[in-house]
């Protein structure tokens, strides 16, 4: 896959806000609305592509499969396979699947593959989906991934799902934590390229010492306004794992105006923005510079 000229940035964390991607959040849309004080309109795959060609920046389209936990039918992933076809300069496509169903996650992500290219498996949330990514259950699922050559993306940290609601919807925030949970998986498969999503809050520290122990690992900032970013993650994604932290806004969570506005004001050496926001995804995907 080749990448735009002068391509300014790329945002690996971005949740596609079709009508059937809106739909397959069922009662999660009003409570995600609340929490984060934002209404969640409809936005085509064509105006998410328009828009972000405007800034010169590419996007990583994600999906996620709860149908076990939840009830609630998923996207089809052939959704994001098209658009990445239909938009190859700006769209990176990630295949939701659910855990629980086994074999058959491992089927769909064989057929995404094949039909449709796509780059990455996620953004799988351990809480929402209730499961430990460390239990050895997933196994072939991670092993499919790292054989096709497959990012794979677990959410860390707070989970915004459940929040502010008695018991938090039932999701439990232990299953939110890197260590030990995403960090065995990164030892048991040193091919496995893996991205530990958002800062990590409250084990954020966790974060940074998995990537920066385990160097098939990466940290996206998404999701976390910068001006209120930990100083240890600046610091260390300026320094020690600068080649290994990536740009994500959380869209819609987020605006990427906002995320840009903010991450211009912190204290980071012009090298290390630079690797933040576009050199370490481009290594990451293996994504060809064109002249
Ligand atoms: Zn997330």
């Amino acid at each position: 896959m080749a990448i735009p000229r002068d391509l300014v940035a790329i945002d690996i964390h971005t949740h596609p806000q079709t009508e059937e991607f809106l739909d397959a959040m069922g009662a999660r849309r009003a409570q995600m609305e609340k929490h984060f004080g934002r209404k969640r309109e409809v936005v085509s795959f064509q105006a998410q592509a328009d828009a972000y060609r405007e800034r010169r920046m590419m996007a990583a389209i994600l999906n996620s499969d709860a149908e076990t936990t939840s009830g609630l039918r998923a996207a089809p992933n052939d959704l994001l396979g098209r658009a990445q076809a239909e938009h190859p300069d700006v769209f990176l496509a990630f295949a939701g699947i659910d855990p629980w169903k086994g074999q058959a996650a491992v089927n769909e992500i064989r057929r995404c593959k094949e039909e449709y290219g796509i780059v990455g498996v996620g953004e799988l949330n351990p809480a929402r989906q209730k499961f430990l990514p460390n239990d050895r259950r997933f196994f072939p699922i991670w092993d499919t991934c790292a054989e096709l050559g497959l990012v794979v993306m677990f959410h860390s940290g707070f989970p915004g799902a459940g929040a502010g609601t008695p018991a938090g919807g039932g999701y439990s925030l232990e299953h939110g934590r890197p260590v030990p949970y995403i960090d065995d998986v990164a030892a048991a498969f040193p091919e496995l390229r893996i991205i530990s999503a958002h800062p990590g809050w409250p084990w954020h520290l966790e974060n940074l010492a998995m990537v920066w122990h385990k160097s098939n690992v990466y940290l996206d900032l998404s999701g976390w306004a910068p001006k209120y970013l930990p100083p240890e993650v600046v610091r260390y994604a300026d320094t020690l794992i600068s080649d290994r932290v990536l740009f994500g806004s959380d869209w819609p969570v987020l605006t990427v105006e906002r995320w840009m506005a903010e991450f211009a004001e912190l204290p980071l050496k012009d090298t290390s923005r630079r690797k933040i926001l576009r050199d370490n995804a481009i290594r990451l995907f293996g994504l060809e510079e064109t002249a």
